[in-house]
Protein backbone atom coordinates (compact mmCIF):
# COMPACT_ATOMS: atom_id res chain seq x y z
CA UNK A 1 0.00 0.00 0.00
CA UNK A 2 2.84 2.29 0.63
CA UNK A 3 6.43 2.15 1.65
CA UNK A 4 6.56 5.57 3.81
CA UNK A 5 5.98 5.17 7.72
CA UNK A 6 6.16 7.78 10.49
CA UNK A 7 8.46 5.24 12.68
CA UNK A 8 11.81 3.98 11.67
CA UNK A 9 11.92 0.80 13.59
CA UNK A 10 15.50 -0.31 13.74
CA UNK A 11 14.85 -4.04 12.43
CA UNK A 12 12.37 -2.64 8.97
CA UNK A 13 13.67 0.54 7.91
CA UNK A 14 16.53 2.60 6.92
CA UNK A 15 17.22 5.80 9.51
CA UNK A 16 16.81 8.05 7.05
CA UNK A 17 13.61 6.34 5.71
CA UNK A 18 12.50 5.85 2.11
CA UNK A 19 12.86 8.20 -1.08
CA UNK A 20 9.03 8.76 -2.06
CA UNK A 21 8.38 7.07 -5.09
CA UNK A 22 6.87 8.60 -8.37
CA UNK A 23 3.67 8.96 -8.54
CA UNK A 24 3.84 6.82 -11.73
CA UNK A 25 5.73 4.18 -9.77
CA UNK A 26 3.10 3.30 -7.16
CA UNK A 27 -0.02 1.59 -7.43
CA UNK A 28 -3.13 4.09 -7.82
CA UNK A 29 -6.39 3.55 -5.73
CA UNK A 30 -7.85 2.78 -8.88
CA UNK A 31 -5.36 -0.31 -9.10
CA UNK A 32 -6.20 -1.55 -5.85
CA UNK A 33 -9.66 -1.70 -6.40
CA UNK A 34 -9.12 -3.31 -9.38
CA UNK A 35 -6.98 -5.81 -8.01
CA UNK A 36 -9.02 -6.37 -5.05
CA UNK A 37 -11.78 -6.98 -7.41
CA UNK A 38 -9.25 -9.58 -9.48
CA UNK A 39 -8.31 -10.95 -5.93
CA UNK A 40 -11.79 -11.52 -5.02
CA UNK A 41 -13.45 -13.37 -8.33
CA UNK A 42 -10.79 -15.72 -7.56
CA UNK A 43 -12.00 -16.57 -4.41
CA UNK A 44 -10.19 -14.62 -2.01
CA UNK A 45 -12.26 -13.04 0.84
CA UNK A 46 -9.94 -11.07 3.12
CA UNK A 47 -8.06 -8.28 2.57
CA UNK A 48 -5.37 -6.71 5.22
CA UNK A 49 -4.00 -3.11 4.39
CA UNK A 50 -0.60 -2.88 5.91
CA UNK A 51 3.00 -1.43 4.18
CA UNK A 52 5.32 0.91 5.35
CA UNK A 53 2.37 2.70 7.36
CA UNK A 54 -1.40 2.47 5.78
CA UNK A 55 -2.50 5.15 8.16
CA UNK A 56 -0.10 7.78 6.28
CA UNK A 57 -2.23 7.37 3.39
CA UNK A 58 -4.22 10.35 2.56
CA UNK A 59 -7.04 8.08 0.94
CA UNK A 60 -6.52 4.95 3.28
CA UNK A 61 -10.18 5.73 4.37
CA UNK A 62 -11.67 5.45 0.45
CA UNK A 63 -9.11 2.67 -0.35
CA UNK A 64 -10.86 0.96 2.81
CA UNK A 65 -14.06 1.51 2.29
CA UNK A 66 -14.22 0.48 -1.39
CA UNK A 67 -12.32 -2.03 -0.48
CA UNK A 68 -14.72 -3.49 1.66
CA UNK A 69 -17.44 -2.86 -0.61
CA UNK A 70 -16.40 -5.45 -3.69
CA UNK A 71 -18.84 -8.66 -3.60
CA UNK A 72 -16.95 -11.79 -2.22
CA UNK A 73 -14.77 -9.30 -0.04
CA UNK A 74 -15.88 -10.94 3.74
CA UNK A 75 -13.07 -9.16 5.71
CA UNK A 76 -10.68 -5.91 5.53
CA UNK A 77 -8.10 -5.56 8.31
CA UNK A 78 -5.52 -3.27 8.39
CA UNK A 79 -2.15 -3.82 10.28
CA UNK A 80 -0.57 -0.86 12.02
CA UNK A 81 1.89 0.98 14.15
CA UNK A 82 -0.53 2.49 15.89
CA UNK A 83 0.19 6.89 15.87
CA UNK A 84 -2.57 7.62 13.22
CA UNK A 85 -5.21 5.88 15.36
CA UNK A 86 -6.33 8.03 17.99
CA UNK A 87 -7.93 9.97 14.80
CA UNK A 88 -9.01 7.14 12.31
CA UNK A 89 -10.23 4.07 14.62
CA UNK A 90 -13.91 5.43 14.36
CA UNK A 91 -13.70 6.17 10.88
CA UNK A 92 -11.89 3.30 10.01
CA UNK A 93 -14.50 1.05 11.79
CA UNK A 94 -17.37 3.33 9.88
CA UNK A 95 -15.95 2.20 6.57
CA UNK A 96 -15.75 -1.63 7.05
CA UNK A 97 -12.61 -2.26 8.44
CA UNK A 98 -13.33 -5.24 11.14
CA UNK A 99 -10.47 -5.94 12.28
CA UNK A 100 -6.68 -4.20 13.75
CA UNK A 101 -3.64 -5.37 14.33
CA UNK A 102 -1.37 -3.10 16.18
CA UNK A 103 2.68 -3.06 16.10
CA UNK A 104 4.03 -2.28 19.54
CA UNK A 105 7.19 -3.51 20.55
CA UNK A 106 7.84 -2.25 24.27
CA UNK A 107 5.74 -0.37 26.96
CA UNK A 108 8.33 1.80 28.02
CA UNK A 109 8.93 4.88 26.61
CA UNK A 110 12.81 5.26 26.45
CA UNK A 111 13.31 1.83 24.33
CA UNK A 112 9.87 2.83 22.33
CA UNK A 113 11.66 6.07 21.24
CA UNK A 114 15.47 3.71 20.92
CA UNK A 115 14.34 1.23 18.56
CA UNK A 116 11.35 3.31 16.56
CA UNK A 117 13.90 5.73 16.34
CA UNK A 118 10.53 8.01 17.44
CA UNK A 119 9.41 9.02 20.96
CA UNK A 120 5.95 8.21 20.35
CA UNK A 121 4.69 5.32 22.66
CA UNK A 122 2.05 7.77 23.85
CA UNK A 123 0.59 8.20 20.63
CA UNK A 124 0.41 4.48 20.31
CA UNK A 125 -1.03 3.44 23.21
CA UNK A 126 -3.38 6.12 22.76
CA UNK A 127 -4.39 4.37 19.63
CA UNK A 128 -4.87 1.25 20.99
CA UNK A 129 -7.37 2.43 23.44
CA UNK A 130 -9.23 4.19 20.54
CA UNK A 131 -9.39 1.07 18.68
CA UNK A 132 -10.69 -0.58 21.34
CA UNK A 133 -13.10 2.43 21.58
CA UNK A 134 -14.21 1.74 18.74
CA UNK A 135 -15.56 -1.57 18.85
CA UNK A 136 -13.49 -3.65 15.50
CA UNK A 137 -14.40 -7.41 15.96
CA UNK A 138 -10.58 -8.16 17.02
CA UNK A 139 -7.56 -6.02 18.00
CA UNK A 140 -4.39 -7.73 17.73
CA UNK A 141 -1.25 -6.57 19.49
CA UNK A 142 1.67 -7.84 17.45
CA UNK A 143 5.43 -7.90 19.43
CA UNK A 144 8.47 -8.91 17.76
CA UNK A 145 10.59 -10.44 20.31
CA UNK A 146 13.90 -8.93 20.17
CA UNK A 147 16.68 -10.41 22.78
CA UNK A 148 18.06 -8.39 25.40
CA UNK A 149 15.70 -5.64 24.25
CA UNK A 150 11.93 -6.54 25.29
CA UNK A 151 12.16 -10.23 26.36
CA UNK A 152 12.60 -8.92 30.02
CA UNK A 153 9.15 -7.45 28.91
CA UNK A 154 6.89 -10.66 28.38
CA UNK A 155 5.20 -10.81 31.26
CA UNK A 156 3.96 -7.32 31.62
CA UNK A 157 3.00 -7.20 27.76
CA UNK A 158 1.34 -10.55 28.09
CA UNK A 159 -0.19 -8.71 31.09
CA UNK A 160 -1.94 -7.03 28.95
CA UNK A 161 -4.98 -9.42 28.46
CA UNK A 162 -5.80 -9.24 31.67
CA UNK A 163 -6.55 -5.57 31.34
CA UNK A 164 -8.00 -5.42 27.52
CA UNK A 165 -9.62 -8.15 25.29
CA UNK A 166 -7.05 -8.13 22.94
CA UNK A 167 -5.03 -11.02 21.49
CA UNK A 168 -1.09 -10.43 22.47
CA UNK A 169 1.11 -11.79 19.95
CA UNK A 170 4.67 -12.84 20.07
CA UNK A 171 6.57 -12.85 16.69
CA UNK A 172 9.90 -14.12 16.11
CA UNK A 173 12.32 -11.83 14.25
CA UNK A 174 13.17 -12.72 10.49
CA UNK A 175 16.37 -12.11 9.20
CA UNK A 176 15.21 -9.77 6.28
CA UNK A 177 18.86 -8.78 5.14
CA UNK A 178 18.57 -5.49 6.79
CA UNK A 179 21.72 -5.24 8.45
CA UNK A 180 19.81 -5.43 12.08
CA UNK A 181 21.38 -7.40 14.58
CA UNK A 182 19.91 -10.94 14.10
CA UNK A 183 22.19 -11.78 17.54
CA UNK A 184 18.62 -10.62 18.88
CA UNK A 185 17.10 -13.40 17.23
CA UNK A 186 14.96 -15.38 20.22
CA UNK A 187 12.58 -18.46 19.73
CA UNK A 188 8.76 -18.51 20.64
CA UNK A 189 9.62 -20.93 23.24
CA UNK A 190 10.81 -18.11 25.81
CA UNK A 191 7.42 -16.79 25.77
CA UNK A 192 6.66 -20.45 27.45
CA UNK A 193 9.24 -20.44 29.64
CA UNK A 194 8.68 -17.20 30.83
CA UNK A 195 4.61 -17.84 31.02
CA UNK A 196 4.48 -21.20 32.80
CA UNK A 197 0.62 -20.79 33.53
CA UNK A 198 -0.21 -20.24 30.17
CA UNK A 199 -2.62 -23.00 29.03
CA UNK A 200 -3.08 -23.77 25.23
CA UNK A 201 -6.27 -23.11 24.07
CA UNK A 202 -6.05 -23.67 20.14
CA UNK A 203 -4.51 -22.43 16.92
CA UNK A 204 -5.53 -18.94 14.97
CA UNK A 205 -3.84 -18.95 11.44
CA UNK A 206 -0.46 -19.08 11.94
CA UNK A 207 -0.32 -18.44 15.74
CA UNK A 208 -0.26 -20.86 18.82
CA UNK A 209 -2.99 -19.78 20.73
CA UNK A 210 -2.52 -19.48 24.98
CA UNK A 211 -4.50 -18.04 28.00
CA UNK A 212 -3.30 -16.40 30.89
CA UNK A 213 -5.49 -17.53 33.75
CA UNK A 214 -8.46 -15.09 34.40
CA UNK A 215 -7.69 -12.94 30.86
CA UNK A 216 -9.85 -11.40 28.51
CA UNK A 217 -7.77 -12.18 25.34
CA UNK A 218 -5.03 -14.77 24.00
CA UNK A 219 -1.92 -14.92 24.22
CA UNK A 220 -0.31 -15.76 20.47
CA UNK A 221 2.46 -17.18 19.08
CA UNK A 222 4.01 -17.00 15.82
CA UNK A 223 7.11 -18.97 14.92
CA UNK A 224 8.19 -17.73 11.49
CA UNK A 225 11.97 -18.61 11.84
CA UNK A 226 11.86 -22.15 14.06
CA UNK A 227 8.68 -23.90 12.95
CA UNK A 228 8.05 -22.42 9.57
CA UNK A 229 4.33 -22.45 8.59
CA UNK A 230 4.94 -22.76 4.78
CA UNK A 231 2.12 -25.27 4.65
CA UNK A 232 -0.91 -23.16 6.14
CA UNK A 233 0.44 -20.29 3.72
CA UNK A 234 -2.35 -19.04 1.88
CA UNK A 235 -1.23 -15.59 1.13
CA UNK A 236 -0.51 -13.38 -1.60
CA UNK A 237 1.30 -9.69 -0.77
CA UNK A 238 1.08 -7.25 -3.37
CA UNK A 239 4.02 -4.43 -2.94
CA UNK A 240 3.56 -0.76 -3.05
CA UNK A 241 4.57 -0.54 -6.51
CA UNK A 242 2.30 -3.11 -7.66
CA UNK A 243 4.07 -6.52 -7.58
CA UNK A 244 2.58 -9.49 -6.19
CA UNK A 245 4.84 -12.40 -4.43
CA UNK A 246 4.25 -15.55 -3.97
CA UNK A 247 6.28 -16.29 -0.93
CA UNK A 248 7.38 -13.68 1.29
CA UNK A 249 10.56 -14.92 1.75
CA UNK A 250 11.15 -15.57 -2.00
CA UNK A 251 12.42 -13.16 -5.00
CA UNK A 252 9.97 -13.90 -7.53
CA UNK A 253 7.38 -11.30 -8.53
CA UNK A 254 4.92 -10.60 -10.47
CA UNK A 255 4.05 -7.55 -11.59
CA UNK A 256 0.54 -6.24 -12.17
CA UNK A 257 1.26 -2.45 -12.45
CA UNK A 258 -0.73 -0.86 -15.44
CA UNK A 259 -3.02 -4.29 -16.04
CA UNK A 260 -6.98 -4.50 -16.44
CA UNK A 261 -9.05 -6.58 -14.22
CA UNK A 262 -8.56 -10.04 -16.71
CA UNK A 263 -4.30 -9.40 -17.07
CA UNK A 264 -4.04 -8.78 -12.67
CA UNK A 265 -6.31 -12.26 -13.21
CA UNK A 266 -3.96 -14.45 -14.95
CA UNK A 267 -0.69 -12.79 -13.17
CA UNK A 268 -2.63 -13.69 -10.00
CA UNK A 269 -3.30 -17.68 -10.77
CA UNK A 270 0.25 -17.44 -11.99
CA UNK A 271 1.58 -15.92 -8.40
CA UNK A 272 -0.68 -18.54 -6.96
CA UNK A 273 0.48 -21.33 -9.06
CA UNK A 274 4.45 -20.46 -8.23
CA UNK A 275 3.51 -20.64 -3.74
CA UNK A 276 6.64 -22.50 -3.08
CA UNK A 277 5.88 -25.58 -1.21
CA UNK A 278 8.25 -24.09 1.46
CA UNK A 279 10.81 -21.46 1.69
CA UNK A 280 14.63 -22.02 2.78
CA UNK A 281 15.24 -22.88 6.67
CA UNK A 282 15.67 -18.88 7.66
CA UNK A 283 19.13 -18.04 10.06
CA UNK A 284 21.41 -14.98 9.90
CA UNK A 285 23.51 -16.88 7.57
CA UNK A 286 20.84 -17.26 5.51
CA UNK A 287 18.58 -14.41 5.59
CA UNK A 288 15.50 -14.08 3.86
CA UNK A 289 15.60 -14.44 -0.04
CA UNK A 290 12.92 -12.01 -0.66
CA UNK A 291 14.98 -9.22 -1.70
CA UNK A 292 12.90 -6.92 0.22
CA UNK A 293 12.64 -5.47 4.13
CA UNK A 294 9.18 -5.80 5.31
CA UNK A 295 8.11 -2.02 5.01
CA UNK A 296 8.63 -2.69 1.14
CA UNK A 297 6.27 -6.12 1.44
CA UNK A 298 3.84 -5.61 3.74
CA UNK A 299 3.89 -7.64 7.01
N1 LIG B 1 3.75 -0.13 9.92
C1 LIG B 1 2.81 -1.15 10.26
C2 LIG B 1 3.18 -1.83 11.57
O1 LIG B 1 4.27 -1.61 12.06
O2 LIG B 1 2.33 -2.58 12.03
C3 LIG B 1 2.61 -2.19 9.17
C4 LIG B 1 3.83 -2.67 8.44
S1 LIG B 1 5.07 -3.50 9.43
C5 LIG B 1 6.24 -3.94 8.20
C6 LIG B 1 4.21 -5.01 9.82
C7 LIG B 1 4.82 -5.86 10.88
O3 LIG B 1 6.05 -6.39 10.41
C8 LIG B 1 5.13 -5.13 12.19
O4 LIG B 1 4.47 -5.81 13.25
C9 LIG B 1 6.62 -5.26 12.32
O5 LIG B 1 7.02 -5.37 13.66
C10 LIG B 1 6.89 -6.54 11.54
N2 LIG B 1 8.27 -6.70 11.08
C11 LIG B 1 9.03 -5.83 10.37
N3 LIG B 1 10.26 -6.36 10.15
C12 LIG B 1 10.27 -7.57 10.75
C13 LIG B 1 11.26 -8.61 10.88
N4 LIG B 1 12.46 -8.49 10.37
N5 LIG B 1 10.90 -9.73 11.57
C14 LIG B 1 9.66 -9.87 12.10
N6 LIG B 1 8.69 -8.94 12.00
C15 LIG B 1 8.99 -7.80 11.34
FE1 LIG C 1 7.18 1.47 10.04
FE2 LIG C 1 5.93 -0.77 10.67
FE3 LIG C 1 8.42 -0.87 9.66
FE4 LIG C 1 8.08 0.09 12.11
S1 LIG C 1 7.63 -2.01 11.44
S2 LIG C 1 9.30 1.04 10.47
S3 LIG C 1 6.11 1.06 11.96
S4 LIG C 1 6.62 -0.17 8.62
Amino acid sequence: MTELCDLRCRYCMPKEGVCKKRGDEIFTEEEMVTAVEAAASLGVRKVRITGGEPLVKPNILSICRRSAAVPGIQEVCVTTNGLGLSGLAEPLRGVGVRRINLSLDTLEREKYAYMTRRDRLNDALRGLEAALEAGFEKVKVNTVLIGGFNDDEIPALAALTLRYPIDMRFIELMPMGGGFEQRAYLPCGVVLERLPMLEPVGQSGTARLYRLPGALGNVGLISPVSAHFCAECNRLRLTADGKLKPCLHGGEEFSIKGLDRAGMEAQMRRAVLAKPECHAPLSSARPSQSGRAMYRIGG
